[in-house]
């Protein structure tokens, strides 16, 4: 459903210019649940937009259902937005309109969908959890009541992808768990391909994978061990410690090979801040060492 390769995106101001991804690698399968995690400043939103069409990348490759982003026309794009892509953002006032009611807030947006036929209002408002609340209004509802009908929005003209930008980021943890498992059961019985972005890494395990950002580059994902297990299988030799956590952690690679090392495991071999690292073959593995480390050893 997604490839990005060596996606780049250079925002220019008058005075500076920002390199918000810096060569991004995401492979995401159609029908997967994939939640972004990085902290403030690392390129999450800046992804989103690009996948949504809101923005459009500087350089290098972005397919979405298998359509090449960088080509489009803007009238391409518009109807891509229209017909492929569904958002919801973390500021409740983008998604809503406070004094009408939730069967409202979704019918006026199904108005403008494009030709594909849309979903009744009131199906996608049980497809949330929210009919029973369909006649109330907006300011009426809770914080995580509110970013239902959000979904629900999203939802109506049949998105292949669902998009969200910190949707849990302006309720509370219990709300945000709820949220989080009405995006695995669209995942599940839709059969939705769903992007999530959250800066929670706890509330990113209630999914099966985990993608990182750290400056504008993938750095590593975490997948949970249950449903990756088969596919993951080959990968998953003899590994010691640590079982009580239910994701393993992976560091992704380009394919020019390069990866990003975790600070803390320079830190660990006194790496951090050096400009050189002795590598080596042994058997099946690389290892990396600090260069005066290995070479006392000799
Ligand atoms: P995140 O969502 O992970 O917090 P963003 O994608 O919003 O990160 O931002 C990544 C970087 O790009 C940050 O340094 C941010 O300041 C910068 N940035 C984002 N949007 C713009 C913009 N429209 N103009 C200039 N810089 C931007
Ligand atoms: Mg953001």
């Amino acid at each position: 459903m997604i490839r990005c390769d060596n996606l780049v995106k250079i925002y220019k101001t008058a005075d500076l210019e920002v390199v918000a991804l810096q060569g991004l690698d995401l492979t995401v399968e159609a029908g997967e649940l994939t939640a972004i995690i990085g902290n403030s400043g690392s390129g999450k939103s800046t992804l989103l937009n690009m996948l949504g069409g809101l923005d459009r990348p500087s350089a290098g490759r972005l397919f979405v259902d298998g359509k090449d982003m960088l080509k489009f026309t803007e009238r391409e794009l518009a109807r891509y937005k229209k017909e492929t892509v569904g958002f919801v953002w973390q500021n409740r006032a983008r998604n809503l309109i406070p004094y009408l009611t939730a069967k409202e807030n979704v019918e006026i947006p199904m108005l403008l969908t494009g030709r594909r036929k849309p979903l009744r209002a009131l199906e996608l408002l049980e497809a949330v959890g929210m009919s029973h609340r369909r006649n109330h209004r907006l300011e009426q509802l809770s914080g995580g009541e509110q970013q239902r009908v959000a979904i629900a929005i999203a939802l109506a003209n049949r998105p292949k992808l669902l998009l969200a930008d910190e949707p849990t980021g302006s309720v509370d943890t219990k709300t945000a768990a709820l949220i989080l498992e009405l995006f695995n059961r669209l995942n599940r019985e839709m059969g939705l391909t769903i992007v999530i972005v959250t800066h929670d890494p706890q509330l990113a395990k209630k999914v099966s994978r985990v993608v990182a950002i750290r400056d504008g580059r993938t750095s590593s994902e975490l997948i949970r061990r249950a449903s990756y297990a088969e596919r993951l299988a080959e990968l998953e030799r003899e590994t010691a410690a640590g079982d009580a956590d239910s994701h393993e952690e992976y560091a992704v690679m380009d394919q020019a090979g390069r990866i990003q090392l975790p600070a803390s495991y320079l830190e660990a071999i006194g790496l951090k801040g050096k400009r050189r690292v002795k590598l080596q073959l042994e058997d099946e593995r690389i290892v990396l060492a600090s260069p005066e480390r290995s070479d006392e050893s000799k």
